[in-house]
């Protein structure tokens, strides 16, 4: 796969997001070289509006369009470190935002699936890869709560939104040996699953620690007409 990204947003605000990497990342429990190569080169002020670029390498969500967030750096880098990428790997992104975490995702392995429900936000983040330079990333719209059939089975699945169960089509669409990250829990606070699907089948989970993510809103997530989607 031919990976060649447009230097002008590397180069630019290239101390901010070093500083982001060793203050936030590599002083905490970010290990995997993959992830910090990762973090290091996507310009994560590129993935905002421009009145909020200024505090695009603070340890913090941000807010997005149709009232959405681009997750806090940490948590990106840790979902994409506990999904433990190979080059090889195909993976589904539900909850494109941004587009930030599927530029990180990409970076490390070969092709990535990303699903927003916003048209909006799928549309910018397109626009995004477009001009950086991401040729490895698909973007739809619809509910991610279905997985994306067509393109299964999946490596990795990472779910960027909290939802109250984990939804049965991302199971079924889970390659052997793959993984699934996902916030589960209430709407305001959940926990940060992982899933491993193992040679014969059996799905081995393990709680990486409370999480506050956006709802996960679709058939097998919360419902639209609750405030606050
Ligand atoms: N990965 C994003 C980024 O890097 O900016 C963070 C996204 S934000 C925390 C979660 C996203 O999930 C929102 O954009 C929201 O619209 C989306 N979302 C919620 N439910 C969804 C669903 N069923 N299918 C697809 N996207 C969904």
């Amino acid at each position: 796969m031919n990976k060649e990204y447009s230097i002008d947003a590397y180069s630019e605000r290239r101390a901010e997001r070093e500083w982001m990497v060793h203050t936030q990342l590599v002083s905490r429990d970010i290990t995997d070289e993959t992830v910090i190569n990762s973090m290091s080169l996507v310009p994560r002020h590129k993935f905002v509006r421009e009145d909020k670029q200024d505090l695009a390498y603070y340890d913090t969500p941000l807010e997005i369009d149709s009232g959405q967030t681009i997750s806090q750096p940490y948590m990106v880098a840790l979902m994409a470190q506990a999904l433990s990428l190979k080059a090889s790997d195909r993976v589904l992104e539900i909850g494109t935002g941004s587009g930030y975490s599927a530029a990180i995702l990409s970076r490390i392995a070969l092709r990535v699936y990303t699903i927003e429900r916003h048209q909006v936000l799928a549309s910018l983040a397109e626009e995004r890869f477009r001009k950086q330079g991401y040729k490895n990333i698909e973007v739809r719209v619809g509910d991610g709560t279905l997985g994306w059939q067509e393109k299964a089975p999946f490596d990795a699945i990472l779910v960027t939104a909290g939802g109250p169960v984990i939804p049965d089509p991302l199971l079924d669409q889970l390659a052997v040996g793959g993984r699934l990250v996902i916030p589960v829990g209430e709407r305001g606070e959940q926990s940060l699953l992982r899933l491993k699907k193992t040679m014969s089948g059996k799905l081995i989970t393990e709680n990486l620690g409370g999480v506050r993510f956006v709802p996960l809103i679709g058939m097998r997530g919360w419902d639209e007409r609750i405030k606050n989607s």
